[in-house]
């Protein structure tokens, strides 16, 4: 059969974005940086000696957490299917003595570690993330918080068994699923975080930055059945469900005029109809929405059910909404400025100065299901640096980094954040106050599994 095509000699390639305001975004973000004063923190809290062990102890374990990095990077596994990832992280323990339970709370690839210091006391968890991405493979880093969570947990390990010890616990989760999902969320409802009074973890990134904006997410469906005709002969006798999401698709375009700035929707339209010739019956859109904070989050899913609506009503077809299709809603990060104090006062040790909130744009905001931790309990999310600044996460540029010369003393630098956080936590009982004292003044904690109800 002959080729058909017309060629083009016009055929353009994709435009390629100007980056004059994300070059914009990083230079006001840099004026940020050096007009903000340094944050005055405490050095530390802990005797210097005690302080000294945990990081020589994180520092020791570093051909450990370089194998867990390198192993992980050159293994990507998606969300719930690391197997190998969490048996590989279960293994490193067990070599320190650690007993972990695989497949803790029901969920197959997460796992549970603890360690006991002087009797009864707080309890701190150190969330541990492995999954990576479809396709290319770890660039979101997360190889690189398992190495530092594994790390900062066995780091602590001989200081909770001395006679010096601290009452309470330290929980070492791994949390598997977190990329297009909500791993922590199922967690949480299995009762994970039940006897747990705070959560800590680590996220590598382009810069160091002791809190950056995150931003709640919902996944949503939209499915519209019309009816369907011969295009040509009786389409009048149709109702086109392709029409529906096509409104709706502009619906949404216009609502963003009106939205909060860093709402975020974006929408995809995954079936839409069989041939040309027949009034499409059935098209189905896929969408994600985001905001900064649970009850914007709550405002926008009101606003896009009638963008949905009205497609329907236009069009005379009918809609059906599925929301959190597939994945539980992740809430926003709620950052627990005293514990993030902790953190600053840690990387300062390991000669790195995290930026303090603000300076990094909002523009730039992802989501986590971690925010829906840190909605149960104070947490924090902090950010350290394993790539050049403007290398963006889930790039293949991010990958590279979150496998390359940084990534390693970023795990390790991150095991003694963590590490010195959780310990200042159990030991110092102002630090706990001024914790719990700044949850409750947030609003304390939220029944998420309803919030959305
Ligand atoms: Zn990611
Ligand atoms: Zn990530």
């Amino acid at each position: 059969m002959p080729d058909m095509t017309v060629p083009d000699a016009n055929a353009a390639q994709p435009a390629r974005p100007s980056t004059a305001y994300l070059d914009h975004l990083f230079h006001e973000s840099e004026e940020r940086r050096r007009s903000a004063p340094p944050a005055d923190v405490a050095p530390s809290l802990l005797p210097a000696a005690v302080a000294d062990a945990v990081e020589r102890a994180a520092e020791a374990l570093e051909p450990d957490l370089r194998e867990v990095v390198e192993r992980l990077h050159a293994d990507p596994e998606p969300a719930w299917e690391e197997h190998r990832s969490a048996a590989l992280l279960v293994e490193v323990l067990a070599r320190h003595g650690i007993d972990a339970e695989l497949g803790a709370h029901g969920v197959p690839t997460a796992f549970r570690a603890e360690l006991a210091g002087a009797g009864d006391g707080p309890t701190i968890a150190i969330c541990a993330e492995y999954d990576a991405l479809p396709v290319i493979g770890h660039a979101c880093g997360h190889n690189v918080i398992a190495a530092a969570g594994v790390g900062a947990f066995l780091a602590l390990r001989g200081v909770l068994a001395s006679a010096g010890a601290p009452a309470g616990r330290v929980v070492l989760l791994g949390t598997p699923a977190e990329e297009g999902s909500s791993g922590k969320e199922v967690l949480a409802r299995a009762g994970a975080f039940d006897d747990v009074d705070a959560a800590i973890m680590v996220h590598p990134y382009g810069q160091d930055v002791a809190e950056q904006v995150w931003l709640g997410r919902r996944l949503l469906t939209w499915t519209f059945t019309g009816r369907p005709a011969h295009a040509s002969a009786q389409p009048f006798m149709g109702r086109n469900a392709l029409d529906a999401a096509n409104l709706a698709y502009q619906g949404i375009g216009l609502l963003r005029q009106q939205l909060p700035p860093v709402d975020r929707v974006h929408a995809t339209v995954v079936e839409g109809g069989t041939r040309p010739s027949i009034i499409t019956e059935r098209a189905v859109m896929r969408l994600y929405a985001r905001s900064k904070y649970p009850d914007t989050l709550r405002d926008l899913s009101a606003r896009l059910d009638d963008v949905a609506r009205g497609a329907a009503l236009m069009t005379g077809t009918e809609v059906e909404i599925v929301w959190d299709d597939g994945a539980l809603p992740s809430l926003p990060v709620r950052t627990n400025a005293a514990l993030t104090e902790r953190w600053v006062a840690a990387q300062r040790r390991r000669g790195r100065d995290p930026l303090p909130p603000g300076v990094v744009s909002e523009t730039l905001a992802a989501s986590t299901d971690f925010g829906n931790v840190s909605f149960r309990v104070p947490g924090m999310h902090p950010l350290i640096q394993v790539s050049a600044p403007d290398v963006a996460l889930h790039t293949a540029e991010f990958a590279d980094a979150a496998g390359g010369a940084a990534a390693v003393p970023a795990a390790v630098d991150g095991a003694v954040g963590l590490a010195l956080t959780a310990l200042e936590y159990l030991t110092d009982d102002a630090l706990r106050t001024a914790v719990h004292d700044e949850f409750v003044a947030h609003g304390g904690p939220l029944d998420v599994p309803t919030y959305f109800d």
